[in-house]
């Protein structure tokens, strides 16, 4: 090896917790047997970056310690210097959800943070948006084409007339009918699609484009007092596909007008709603970006805004630490509620929680559920948990909510999106060209390395905190300032600059017929 990059590339890991026994290998590409770190340790196998080593000999059936958690148990003895790969660990049982402690460590409130502003839309019930979309929603699946067809043509022909408008979006979905519409479960997609309409950046211009006959009746889209917003192609006033589509086309310019007199106007950073969520996550995600998202999440909750963080089965792992942070009991009973019903979910379907880690995450250190949730919940900062809300369900409350979602980076996205979400930050390690039409994300890398190759899809980079360039309260603060920057249009994300948008998908826990 060239000995300048040798001595450049010093071996290096990071240890989170004094407990630990464990430590993830920091340089880029892994570091080879033999490579002796500056405390002596020597490494006895090749280890890859972002993966484990021992710190010291762990016995069989031992536990593993990093974050000053057990993440698992040494299946065989395992030597100092050796590479603690997943299939070395045994997974322990997650915890059990009647000997939680319900608020026994709750926070005291952060001091205000004053003078933070953004140019947002303001709406007439109060809510301020990051962007100025028309929104148009659908009531079955069935319209999906025609919808995109009006789409395109609205795009085209009618949105350079309101240069004021950013976009118009269709919020197609496979929804609507062979549904168990009335199986109690059915309430999720609903209320998603209800609540999805009404996002603050689609600013309270609602459109839904239905087909007649399905089961999801379009009223239901409909807030009260709102008429003449609903088109059905099967209405027998209309002659042919052509008059459809004009109808649409008629309906659309009449919101963009209303929507082209919006402008920007100085808010409180109070009235953000911000979704935090992780996808292609790695053993850096709970070291670099996930602390200074956490970090800039409390410096947003100390500035009176909303901030969401999901993913049970990313946290389910770990609830015995929020738990403790609910700000009354009724909070931290609903924490556990939503962790029961996802545990009955998932063992109706025949899984368990191991169902999510992926390969990418174990190639990216990841070793098993319990590992990945204790990097993950770190994203909630260090503030109390004031409010909880059930998938799809609106928040009406400031502070760090736990917003109950799957993981799946789109149902996620789409969950949050109908919780009110007007801007999204999403950190990963493995990298994912990840955008939402609806809501501007912020894509976070955990990892220098996959921020300078993918320097055209990731924002902002976190894995200076890892090379020791950076602390996490001068990362959290970039990020906090960047939050402000794109949430009043100065900054648009890589996603938006391509154009790149995942689908909305929804949640639907119901049957289908
Ligand atoms: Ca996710």
């Amino acid at each position: 090896m060239d000995q300048d990059v040798a001595a450049k590339e010093q071996p290096r890991y990071i240890k989170l917790n004094a407990r630990d026994n464990v430590a993830i290998v920091v340089n880029d590409f892994g570091l080879p047997a033999g490579s002796r770190f500056a405390c002596g340790l020597t490494l006895r196998a090749f280890v890859p970056q972002g993966h484990k080593t021992a710190l010291v000999d762990i016995a069989r059936d031992q536990p593993i310690i990093r974050y000053g958690e057990v993440i698992g148990y040494a299946l065989s003895p395992i030597l100092a210097g050796e590479w603690v790969d997943e299939v070395r660990i045994r997974m322990p049982e997650a915890p059990a959800l009647d000997k939680l402690e319900i608020s026994t460590a709750v926070p005291a409130p952060l001091p205000p943070l004053e003078g933070f502003t953004f140019e947002g839309y303001r709406n007439s019930d109060g809510s301020v948006g990051t962007k100025n979309i028309l929104g148009i929603s659908s009531s079955v699946q069935c319209v999906k084409g025609t919808m995109e067809y009006a789409v395109k043509r609205i795009r085209a022909e009618l949105l350079p007339k309101y240069p004021n408008v950013d976009d118009v979006v269709p919020l197609t979905h496979a929804y609507g009918c062979g549904v168990a519409i009335n199986a109690p479960d059915a309430v999720v997609p609903i209320r998603t699609l209800q609540n999805i309409a009404q996002n603050p950046n689609f600013g309270g211009e609602i459109l839904v484009i239905s087909l007649g006959c399905e089961k999801l009746a379009p009223e239901r889209l409909v807030p009260e007092g709102i008429s003449d917003a609903i088109v059905r192609m099967q209405d027998e006033a209309f002659d042919g596909f052509g008059a459809i589509v004009d109808a649409i086309m008629t309906q659309a310019e009449a919101r963009l007008k209303i929507l082209n007199t919006r402008t920007r106007e100085t808010c409180p950073a109070a009235d953000l709603v911000i979704g935090l969520q992780c996808g292609g996550s790695d053993a850096f995600s709970g070291v670099t970006a996930n602390p200074a998202v956490g970090f800039a999440a409390d410096l947003l909750v100390r500035a009176g805004a909303t901030v969401m963080f999901s993913e049970v089965t990313e946290v389910r792992d770990a609830i015995q630490l929020l738990t403790r942070r609910a700000i009354n009991e009724d909070v931290g009973r609903a924490l556990v509620r939503e962790m029961a019903w996802y545990d009955s979910y998932l063992a109706r379907g025949g899984a368990d929680r191991s169902a999510n880690t992926t390969p990418g995450n174990k190639k990216g250190g990841l070793a098993n559920i319990v590992e990945k949730s204790l990097g993950s919940i770190v994203k909630s900062g260090s503030s109390a948990i004031t409010g909880v809300l059930s998938p799809g369900q609106k928040a009406t409350q400031k502070g760090m909510l736990f917003a109950a979602t799957p993981a799946s980076d789109f149902i996620c996205g789409t969950l949050q999106l109908a919780s009110g979400m007007t801007l999204q930050v999403f950190t990963t390690g493995r990298g994912t060209p990840y955008g939402l039409a609806a809501a501007p994300v912020i894509k976070v890398a955990t990892r220098t390395e996959l921020a300078r190759r993918w320097k055209d899809l990731i924002d902002f980079d976190a894995g200076g905190i890892a090379t020791g360039e950076k602390t996490i309260e001068e990362t959290g603060w970039d990020l906090f300032r960047l939050i402000l920057d794109v949430a009043s249009g100065r900054t648009k994300p890589w996603s938006d600059r391509w154009g790149i948008h995942n689908d909305l998908t929804l949640f639907n826990p119901a049957p289908v017929t």
